[in-house]
């Protein structure tokens, strides 16, 4: 079959000889995708950035598709249009049971190496093995495309946990650092959840244009602080969501937060030096409170959101490609050319 394989540093390249994935137990599931994504969080990947990421790995942990294969546990039929989650857990384990699947001691991520958990081949592929498939599966409903349903997968579901966990209050001002998918998907969200205005730094003047075509007022990052009191008459902003995952990011999100504000870093942190303002964020009194997302917990939500029309996520898509394009699909987002690429694994041309 085919798939996306990371080969190296700046290298993803298709391949045709993959084997086609088979159940390996009564709660795996193989999924024929329809439609699949490349993340922000592949970058890394990509870019050599993750010691030890293994050359061969099928990349992807966002997608979508139909149910051909399922052991005797899993609750759907085959074909059955289903999304998966991007973290994979039990669904039994003490943690599971609270819903911190993230902190499940068998969680990992699908196309992410041994980064987070047991190395798991990923859904840039004509078919993926899904394990835990009674936990890690949801049914996509009538009325939500197969297209929107992929964002339930992980950016809009993240998107929305930030927003949740950053104490919007009715008709205030939040700011978003970072205007990429999960950035203009959070600034969406804090939207449905009460702000008035959401205001989206980012220095890429595309991405710029894409906040303002989804209803954000854009800002670049030097002109945040401006930009927000003028917006919030002076109030400024009571929620900050930071959706890039650097320290000079997280950094300028504690600096916009308003007295008593909320931070909510939602970008994959990966420093264990980050410097903190500590004097500053102490005299304001500020929250800082780190989300990575839970599909598993927020997807039933997100999906009925999508399904009511609250809300398009595939409004981000700037390009959608045939999987067999992937290299391109890599260079172009690698390049900050694209915003959210969709592949499609049955657009052979
Ligand atoms: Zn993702
Ligand atoms: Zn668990």
């Amino acid at each position: 079959m085919r798939g996306a394989a990371f080969q190296g540093a700046f290298d993803v390249r298709l391949r045709t000889d993959l084997p086609e994935p088979e159940i390996t137990g009564p709660r795996d599931a193989v999924v024929r995708v329809t439609r699949t994504a490349i993340c922000g969080t592949d970058l890394h990947a990509y870019r050599g950035e993750l010691p030890g990421f293994g050359a061969g790995t099928v990349l992807g942990h966002e997608f979508v598709g139909t149910v051909v294969a399922a052991g005797a546990e899993v609750p759907y039929q085959l074909g059955q249009r289903v999304v998966a989650s991007d973290v994979v857990a039990c669904g039994r384990c003490p943690a599971c049971a609270r819903g911190w699947h993230y902190q499940c001691p068998e969680v990992t991520l699908f196309g992410y190496s041994t980064v987070v958990g047991k190395s798991l081949d990923g859904g840039q592929a004509e078919y993926v093995r899904v394990p835990y498939a009674d936990v890690v599966l949801w049914a996509c409903p009538d009325g939500v495309t197969d297209e929107q349903a992929l964002f339930s997968s992980d950016v809009l579901s993240t998107g929305y946990a930030a927003a949740c966990h950053a104490n919007i209050t009715a008709g205030e001002t939040v700011a978003v650092v970072g205007g990429g998918t999960v950035g203009l998907l959070a600034g969406m969200c804090a939207r449905l959840v009460g702000a008035a205005a959401v205001v989206v730094a980012d220095p890429v003047p595309a991405r710029r244009a894409a906040a303002a075509a989804c209803g954000l007022v854009p800002a670049s990052p030097h002109e945040l602080a401006e930009i927000v009191t003028d917006v919030s008459a002076g109030r400024g902003a009571g929620s900050v969501i930071e959706a890039v995952g650097s320290d000079a990011t997280l950094r300028l999100a504690m600096a916009t937060a308003a007295a008593r504000g909320t931070v909510v870093a939602v970008g994959a942190h990966h420093s264990n030096a980050a410097p903190l303002d500590a004097a500053a964020a102490f005299a304001r009194e500020l929250t800082l409170r780190f989300v990575v997302g839970d599909p598993i917990v927020v997807r039933d939500d997100v999906l009925a959101l999508i399904r009511a029309g609250r809300i398009d996520p595939t409004v981000v898509i700037s390009h959608r490609l045939p999987l067999t394009e992937v290299a391109r699909a890599y260079e172009l987002f690698e390049r900050r050319e694209a915003t959210k690429v969709v592949l499609i694994p049955d657009d052979v041309d």
